[in-house]
């Protein structure tokens, strides 16, 4: 396997703050951002064994779905080039198509790591998991491994077995820990493998795992969750589908206020569609005495921090 994809322990950093104390609680971050230097956080641990599964198979392109904004595209594009594999983007929105001065940073730079795009409507992009269409694309691409949106499936969701035993090593006595979702298979791979961890070795105490959906109708999310981590005993989850405030990408100017006093406290930065919105959710949960004293939280960083990159003038 490339060095590509050669494992890395990130750093567990606890946050210090006068709130914190008045509820009693200790606050780490686990900075899985810092992962991979171009692949941050979340996505590379999806891609990791699907592209040895693809190059099991023999295949040498990666194909997969997105938006304009999708990390997970500029993800698969850059893990295929460094791979040597080819990339094709099969992306949400015909009319950009004609526009490629309209394009995201994220397509530009997908497009720069020589991703191939297929623009499509959005009546045909809700396709994307028809057996139907996947199996017409699979004809037309037959060299292809294809991965679904959001990079999630069940090899995406075993790509969290590594990190989870980091943080186990790190701090085997944490209570609770908050992640960001967007199509569920990050958290669903951390519930399945602190479950299993847990059932293993960790001391059997009762941890509570809090998903929040960046997305309205974040509850759509909890049978695909649980199919993808099975029966659970010693892990209590659940998603808190409140504060995606007002949907995906979406944004209040208290949240921006937010977003930069917290990278101000702590010299961590945030990415505005995923990760302060965990955050928030934390906040706020503690601030209505949902996280008791002597709880030890952790916050799931899980990078998405090109985003934070300001618009590129050409
Ligand atoms: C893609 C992404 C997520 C969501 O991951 P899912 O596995 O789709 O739920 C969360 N945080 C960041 C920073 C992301 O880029």
């Amino acid at each position: 396997m490339s060095a590509l994809f050669s494992e890395k322990t990130t750093p567990l950093t606890q946050l210090t703050s006068p709130i914190f104390a008045k509820y009693g609680v200790e606050v780490w971050v686990k900075r899985d951002d810092l992962n991979h230097p171009l692949i941050q956080g979340n996505k590379w641990h999806k891609l990791r064994l699907n592209i040895e599964a693809a190059q099991q198979q023999g295949k040498s392109q990666l194909l997969t779905f997105g938006g304009a904004f999708s990390n997970h595209i500029a993800a698969t594009a850059v893990a295929a080039h460094a791979i040597e594999m080819e990339s094709i983007g099969i992306i949400r929105g015909e009319e950009l198509k004609e526009m490629p001065n309209r394009w995201s940073e994220t397509l530009k730079h997908a497009h720069r790591m020589g991703m191939q795009f297929e623009f499509i409507s959005r009546a045909r992009y809700r396709q994307k998991n028809n057996l139907k269409y996947l199996q017409r694309l699979s004809e037309q691409y037959p060299n292809a491994y294809i991965l679904p949106e959001g990079g999630s499936n069940s090899l995406a969701v075993a790509g969290f077995e590594q990190p989870v035993a980091q943080l186990m090593a790190q701090i085997p006595e944490w209570s609770h820990l908050f992640c960001a979702v967007g199509t569920g298979g990050t958290l669903a791979g951390l519930i399945k493998h602190t479950e299993q961890t847990i059932r293993q070795h960790a001391p059997h105490k009762t941890r509570f795992i809090y998903g929040i959906p960046v997305l309205k109708q974040g509850d759509s999310l909890r049978p695909i969750i649980q199919q993808w981590i099975g029966e659970t005993g010693h892990v209590q989850w659940q998603l808190l589908t409140d504060y995606h405030f007002g949907g995906y990408a979406k944004t209040t100017p208290d949240l921006l206020a937010f977003k930069s006093e917290f990278e101000q406290q702590f010299a961590i930065p945030l990415d505005p569609v995923y990760t302060v919105k965990m955050v928030a959710a934390f906040y706020d949960q503690l601030q209505k005495g949902q996280i008791k004293a002597g709880s030890k939280v952790v916050l799931w960083h899980t990078g998405g921090l090109q985003g934070n990159l300001p618009p590129k003038q050409d």
